[in-house]
């Protein structure tokens, strides 16, 4: 991987990757909510595709232009999702285990479409038993009433995208907040008495110094979060600033690959210091025998989950799928009765196994036989020569059952994870038991 950061994907969300997705897979997609349950646990994820602005590094489908009645219908459109998706075989009378409402922001929306929304929802899948409810905020589209509500309507764990403190830095790269709105957001978060708080930071945004950073990192400390999710920034190719890039021949001023990750490293150190504990190569947690990640923690393990909402990717018995990534396309199906998927993918296997064994390889560490015994396979015979090698460059550590990583391998975890990545199988396969 070239150190300086060029337009491109870094992060690995899944595998096989997005795309090997396809259209000849949506009939296998169907078949398999038609078909009976897989019997693992099963989550709900929301796309809520709403921003105040759109930042300059944002890759995801988000809308800034919608209207009032635009935001209700689009509701409207979620609940009807997901009485569609609650009352097909494969989902039918299951209790859900985490939620995720993401996007986009889902603090865009009002108490009053809130409310209704979660009423809406309710209707078809309770949550009440659910492990950990996870919704997103922008700080700016915080205010007290509505942090109340967050907590009477259920939410366990709430995400507050910050980013960075540095005023200009947010300025530069297009954020809708400054760090006032910050402070006050995040009062109302600690006296509404979640049972998780957690703090979204990136390292290298534009105009990121070593003095920016540190203060940064500070600043979070300070605020006592129960967890720090740390991004480094990338540059996905539909961003502005790769836009930006080609139109003006300038690159975009984003720190290299050794800096950003010198910076996190240095904010892992801080937040040790303070008694935090690494979870990932993204997380920190105040309390690990307080509190864990289930949504991100099931999904690496298999899980199944239900997608809402345009461009939504989910997964069901072993399948993948995407959702209509088009606002017409997507409301026109839902409101028609039919499940909008519009892409998917028949992992095979192999596929199935690489999967599991490169993400949950992301929390720092990889438990040989628990793959062992779902896959019967010895992934550390299988992929000898590969393990050696990340080995020999002081990424990793072999153990008997067990990989542990370095600090250096979890700081660099995604680019070194497509060492697994196999050609795409010839033929879509049949569904494995
Ligand atoms: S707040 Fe998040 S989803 Fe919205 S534009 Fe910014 S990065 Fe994208």
């Amino acid at each position: 991987m070239s150190e300086t950061t060029e337009p491109g994907s870094y992060f690995v969300a899944n595998y096989p990757p997005f795309d090997r997705w396809g259209t000849e897979a949506v009939p296998a997609v169907r078949a398999a909510f038609d078909a009976a349950p897989s019997g693992v646990p099963l989550g709900l994820y929301l796309h809520i595709p709403f921003c105040r602005k759109r930042c300059k590094f944002c890759y995801f489908r988000v809308y800034t232009d919608k209207a009032a009645s635009d935001v209700e219908r689009y509701t409207q459109g979620l609940i009807r999702e997901a009485e569609l998706a609650a009352g097909s075989h494969a989902v039918r009378g299951r209790e859900l285990k985490y939620v995720y409402f993401g996007g986009g922001t889902p603090s865009f929306l009002s108490v009053r479409q809130l409310e209704r929304l979660v009423e809406g929802l309710h209707q078809s899948f309770g949550w009440d038993n659910a492990e950990e409810v996870t919704f997103e905020c922008e700080p700016g589209t915080l205010a007290e009433p509505k942090v109340k509500a967050l907590r009477d309507l259920g939410m366990t764990r709430i995400s507050l995208g910050v980013e960075n403190f540095d005023d200009d830095i947010l300025q530069a790269n297009g954020r809708a907040h400054l760090s006032a709105e910050i402070m006050r957001a995040w009062d109302w978060i600690k006296a509404a008495g979640f049972p998780n708080t957690n703090i979204d930071l990136i390292s290298g945004m534009v105009g990121e110094t070593d003095e920016s950073w540190d203060a940064t990192v500070a600043k979070t400390l300070a605020l006592e979060p129960d967890s720090v999710t740390i991004y480094q920034m990338e540059l996905p190719l539909n961003t502005t600033l790769v836009h930006d890039w080609k139109e003006s021949g300038v690159p975009a001023p984003v720190a290299d690959w050794p800096t950003k990750r010198a910076w996190v490293d240095r904010a892992f150190r801080r937040f040790e210091e303070a008694g935090y504990a690494v979870s990932s190569g993204y997380t920190l947690v105040r309390d690990p025998q307080r509190v864990s990640f289930r949504y991100r923690d099931m999904l690496w393990e298999g899980s199944d989950l239900v997608a809402l909402g345009v461009a939504s990717f989910g997964h069901v018995s072993g399948l993948h799928y995407q959702n209509e990534p088009h606002w017409d396309a997507y409301l026109a199906s839902v409101e028609s009765g039919t499940l909008p998927i519009a892409r998917g993918m028949v992992p095979t296997p192999r596929e199935r196994l690489i999967r599991e064994m490169i993400l949950q390889l992301k929390r720092g560490w990889l438990n040989v036989s628990r793959l062992q015994d779902k896959f019967g396979v010895d992934v550390l015979a299988a992929w000898a020569q590969i393990w050696r090698g990340l080995q020999d460059e002081g990424f990793l550590s072999i153990g008997d059952r067990e990989i542990t990583l370095t600090r250096q391998g979890l700081l660099q975890i995604d680019s070194l994870l497509h060492r697994f990545f196999e050609p795409a199988s010839p033929e879509p396969q049949a569904v494995a038991s």
